[in-house]
């Protein structure tokens, strides 16, 4: 599933070829993914010049002066840069075709399992029901160790599922709030608003290191949105407990363990993270 860092490589990989260019036409060949598709909006946004291409949560924005159109991956989707034609596959369900004839560039939205979302949000999009209670983006400043201390205040929650609530941190999927809580030495267990100060604020710098890592592991592969025969420009990393149940904890070389919290596998080493 495409996290915060492929999609931060992402907006990075295509926002150099298309900003500034001009979308003329967006082909659609499904009615919907997850939602339906801007079939009747499209005069809204074809024909005008992109400003930019922004990143909030998992969304991409992609501002076109007058509204954006707001785009996330899902469960499966991946977008690529074509620069000529190249017949569509089963599951390229969307074609955004930027510039003239004969300079254009094409963004490809493929999305097998349709959990994905391509919508037009006219005017300004913060108030839209998608983005306005989002949490605090976790590159940021303003997270800190006195920020999240104070929102996990009181909570009895286990820490583990609580930094993956999107309402109040955008962004940390299981894989990345498993290696920063190792990272951190946590127990993904331990009651989140029990954790001390001292301790919080070694979980937000190994959480901003481990996204700020995988986004630059990420950096290497960016030449794959352009040409690309369909592979996504994803990467893979070595996890030191994602993925690594029962096999050797990287530091101390006890068994790594795995267990359920919500409906998301865990996984943790018992000796490291208390
Ligand atoms: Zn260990």
């Amino acid at each position: 599933m495409p996290e915060l860092p492929e999609v931060e490589v992402t907006r990075c990989g295509i926002a150099p070829a298309l900003v500034g260019r001009r979308l003329a036409s967006a082909d659609f060949r499904v009615p919907a993914l997850r939602y339906p598709l801007p079939h009747a909006e499209r005069p809204a946004f074809v024909g005008r010049q992109l400003q930019s291409i922004q990143r909030r949560g998992k969304y991409l924005l992609l501002d076109f002066g007058n509204g954006h159109l707001l785009v996330h991956l899902g469960m499966s989707g991946s977008l690529r840069l074509l620069t000529a034609d190249m017949a569509a596959q089963k599951h390229d369900h969307v074609d955004l075709v930027f510039g003239a004839d004969h300079d254009k560039i094409i963004l490809r939205l493929r999305d097998p399992r349709r959990f994905g979302a391509l919508l037009w949000l006219p005017g300004e999009p913060w108030a839209h029901p998608l983005l306005k209670t989002l949490g605090i983006e976790p590159l940021t400043e303003d997270f800190d160790a006195e920020w999240l201390k104070r929102t996990l205040a009181g909570l009895k929650a286990a820490i583990k599922p609580t930094l993956m609530d999107s309402h109040r941190i955008v962004g940390i999927g299981n894989i990345y709030a498993s290696e920063s809580l190792f990272r951190a030495g946590i127990d993904p267990r331990a009651a989140a608003g029990k954790i001390s100060l001292n301790r919080l604020a070694r979980l937000v710098a190994e959480i901003k290191a481990t996204l700020t890592a995988a986004i630059a592991a990420g950096g290497s592969s960016l030449r794959d949105f352009i040409h690309s025969d369909g592979s996504s420009g994803y990467f893979q990393q070595q996890y030191f407990v994602y993925g690594r149940s029962g096999e050797p904890c990287r530091r101390c070389g006890k068994p790594i363990r795995e267990l359920r919290q919500g409906q998301r596998a865990t996984f943790f080493c018992a000796h490291c993270q208390r």
